[in-house]
């Protein structure tokens, strides 16, 4: 993935690149998750950059250097990026070449989404599940929480699904799972691969 850089200082809020994503996430989730939540991350982080030092540096580099709430709200706003963009009302597939990779690292292409599923279900409170790569090039999964990102673990990330109540609650209350498997019909493999 391409490092994000700040205009004068301050981070642009991402376009979303579709109105919808038909059954998987509704409009209304849409408008909250981007318009509200990313957008108040995005305020945030613009208000806690001047005088920290961390002024004109990339977006993955702040998220590498910063803790507290410059941390909480830069990784935010990473993690917010990365999984609005990976999707798509009309994505593309998985290349042969990442179906290789899944099913050497996982077994297959069904127990990586199982495994993936499973590490979104059971990350306690709020967070993320990922997929990333190593500096080796193998593909690991990993639970973090709250705001953090992979790049603090020296891995490249790929793919993403939140798992704040935030994300789901509106269109599956309780049923975080439920969430999880539906967003498979709208991950775009294209922009994951991308990011290798
Ligand atoms: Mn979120």
């Amino acid at each position: 993935m391409k490092n994000i850089m700040p205009n004068n200082g301050q981070f642009a809020m991402p376009e979303l690149p579709y109105e919808a994503l038909g059954n998987a996430i509704s409009k209304e989730t849409l408008s909250f998750h981007h318009g509200k939540h990313l957008k108040a991350y995005v305020d945030n982080l613009n208000k806690l950059l001047p005088g920290s030092g961390l002024e004109g540096l990339s977006l993955q580099e702040v998220v590498r250097r910063s803790e507290g709430a410059i941390f909480n709200n830069a990784g935010q706003v990473l993690n917010h990026t990365m999984y609005f963009e990976q999707f798509s009302p009309a994505p593309h597939a998985m290349s042969e070449a990442m179906k290789g990779l899944l099913e050497r690292y996982f077994g297959s292409v069904e127990a990586f989404k199982k495994e993936f599923e499973q590490k979104g279900a059971t990350l306690f409170g709020s967070g993320w599940v990922w997929l990333s790569a190593d500096k080796e090039g193998k593909l690991v999964i990993t639970q973090q929480k709250n705001a953090e990102n992979p790049v603090t673990l020296g891995l490249t990330p790929l793919l993403t699904f939140d798992v704040w109540e935030h994300a789901y609650y509106l269109d599956y209350q309780n049923r975080r799972a439920d969430y999880l498997v539906a967003l498979w019909q709208i991950v775009d493999w294209q922009m994951v691969e991308d990011r290798m």
